[in-house]
């Protein structure tokens, strides 16, 4: 076996050499989705501009090598997954698809309020909603299996959740959170001994471990192809023959059909009766790249990964504040930590202001976030084009950070506030301190500097009465209009880059009549000081949230 070299591996990816920022970017955020390589984007611009036609329907000599192709694409996921034939592989969006179709066409028709079925409570929301929504329309009831202090399914407690009622287990192979693999043998072996069936969620393992479904012996296995390599919008859904013929179609429309009279439709045979209307084309052909791309480096890539693991641990235990939400090393390169005294968005964010891009938040696992008492954590998580030198620099940026008192000294090197023209109004105060900041650091500093000045709200008012929701931090929000209609608003959050951006939004709508608040374009302000992005509503921190309660507040007002 070739030695894996990550330089060389790195080169392959050409984000990592696109703008000088990306250039200098840490990626750390892989669990959500790994960059592409060449290899992948070259395949997908290359079906576009030598073979786009539609697949399975025309009779031009276009559309039959697009079909060929795509039907090939089939093969090597059937392969690559060690199905034993390509009726079993089903093309979807994603994962989550692919659990939607099992949960709505097998699960839904079969189960009765007698029924039962089996989650973990280190499930992805993927594979945690479809099971509700399936629970409340049949009666059936959602067992979930817990965790050991490591984050695996505790295998002990098998016996005790898992019975003759239970029809079906879904759980992950590795989780997105612990980056622990589940004994899924030892579940499927027991499933089999009540007869239940037992789907995985291959999401986070498709890129670390040879898949054999065969071997397995699991009655279905979802992925996406973008957490390997390939192209987001893409994936697969394993079921074994007999229970995929068995099922109803999930969509109707075209492809899925044999015939279609109105005397009478049938569906076509499988896989084609789960596919309707045109499919992801391009980015099936990019899925079955990145699959053999993957292929050619797994068992070297293995080895590298470890080392990354073995480091990357070592690294960050040599820092006090650190709690690890799991004992023990993971078994994939993802740690999930919080960091003791520290909001996870500031520290986030922080690390943005370095270019290092790491998660805050709950990682679309609230219940897990539950079961271990937290509200959210930071992950870190690394695929083989991380370079041991890129640990190193997380680790002086998350030391210097904590040496730093947390960001507090950075604001204390900016002296803006005292050099400030006196303006009258708020937002225009700001701006004018915006306007001096350089580069996203400076736009950082102040907003840390800003957090300062918001008046916190009472502990015992910071409760659900007043709360927004945020993924990644929950902000509370109190409003007040006085005798004259002037509206008075007061906000709080514990992440203090969040308190910051909050002394921007109430200097925007404090003071104002409901008339002129109705007009506000929110965003336009934001864009005046640089900071659009924390607007968006994909970012999670509440703080859109917060802008529509106050403008809904107002109108309802
Ligand atoms: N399950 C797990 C374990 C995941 O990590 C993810 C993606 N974060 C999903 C399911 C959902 O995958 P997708 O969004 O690609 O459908």
């Amino acid at each position: 076996m070739a030695e894996f070299s990550p330089k060389q591996f790195r080169k392959q990816f050409p984000l990592f050499s696109s703008t000088p920022l990306n250039s200098s970017m840490i990626y750390f955020d892989n669990a959500a989705t790994t960059q592409k390589p060449l290899a992948v984007i070259d395949e997908i611009a290359y079906y576009y501009q030598t073979s786009n036609a539609n697949v399975h329907r025309s009779s031009h000599q276009l559309s039959a090598s697009a079909t060929a192709k795509f039907e090939k694409a089939r093969l090597v996921v059937k392969q690559f997954i060690g199905a034993k034939n390509d009726k079993e592989i089903v093309w979807t969006k994603g994962t989550t698809e692919a659990i939607n179709i099992v949960a709505q066409c097998y699960a839904r028709p079969l189960l009765t309020k007698h029924d039962e079925i089996v989650v973990s409570y280190a499930e992805h929301h993927a594979n945690i909603v479809p099971w509700q929504q399936v629970a409340e329309h049949t009666g059936a009831k959602l067992n979930v299996l817990p965790l050991t202090s490591c984050g695996r399914i505790d295998l002990s407690s098998l016996d005790s959740v898992i019975n003759s009622n239970t029809k079906l287990i879904a759980i992950n192979m590795i989780s997105n959170v612990t980056g622990k693999r589940n004994a899924i043998e030892r579940i499927i072996a027991k499933a089999k001994a009540v007869g239940a069936k037992v789907l995985i969620d291959g999401a986070q393992a498709i890129a670390h471990e040879r898949i054999d479904v065969h071997q397995l012996d699991c009655d279905f296995f979802a992925f996406s192809a973008h957490k390997v390599f390939g192209p987001t919008g893409a994936g697969v859904l394993y079921g074994k023959e007999q229970l995929l013929t068995a099922m109803p179609p999930y969509q109707f429309g075209g492809e899925m059909i044999k015939k279609v009279s109105f005397n009478g439709t049938s569906f076509a045979d499988l896989p084609f009766k789960f596919e309707t209307g045109t499919p992801n084309i391009a980015g099936v052909l990019g899925l079955a790249k990145a699959l053999a791309f993957t292929k050619q480096y797994q068992a070297s890539m293995a080895i590298y990964e470890q080392q990354l693991i073995d480091y990357t641990h070592s690294q960050l235990k040599t820092i006090p504040q650190i709690k690890f939400l799991f004992d023990e090393k993971p078994d994939i390169p993802i740690f999930s930590f919080v960091i003791e005294g520290e909001h996870n968005q500031d520290v986030a964010a922080y690390l943005d202001t370095r270019n290092i891009a790491i998660r805050a938040g709950h990682h679309c696992a609230m219940p897990l976030m539950e079961y271990l008492g937290q509200t959210g954590c930071l992950r870190v998580s690394l695929a083989p084009y991380n370079l041991i030198s890129e640990v190193d620099s997380l680790i002086v940026a998350l030391k210097g950070y904590l040496a730093a008192g947390a960001g507090h000294t950075s604001v204390q090197m900016n002296v803006s506030t005292e050099q400030a023209a006196p303006l009258n109004n708020p937002f225009d105060k700001i701006a004018e301190q915006f306007a001096r900041a350089k580069g996203w650091d400076g736009r950082h500093r102040e907003i840390m500097l800003l957090s300062k000045q918001l008046e916190r709200l009472p502990k015992d008012e910071r409760n659900s009465d007043f709360l927004v929701q945020g993924c990644e931090s929950d902000v509370w929000l109190k409003a007040n209009k006085d005798a004259s209609g002037i509206w008075q608003f007061q906000a709080d959050c514990d992440a203090k880059v969040i308190r910051g951006l909050l002394v921007i939004v109430l200097a925007i709508f404090n003071h104002q009549h409901s008339e002129k608040i109705a007009t506000i374009d929110v965003e336009s302000y934001f864009d005046e000081l640089g900071l659009i992005q924390h607007l968006s509503p994909s970012r999670g921190n509440g703080l859109r949230a917060i802008v529509e309660r106050i403008k809904r507040l107002v109108s309802e007002n």
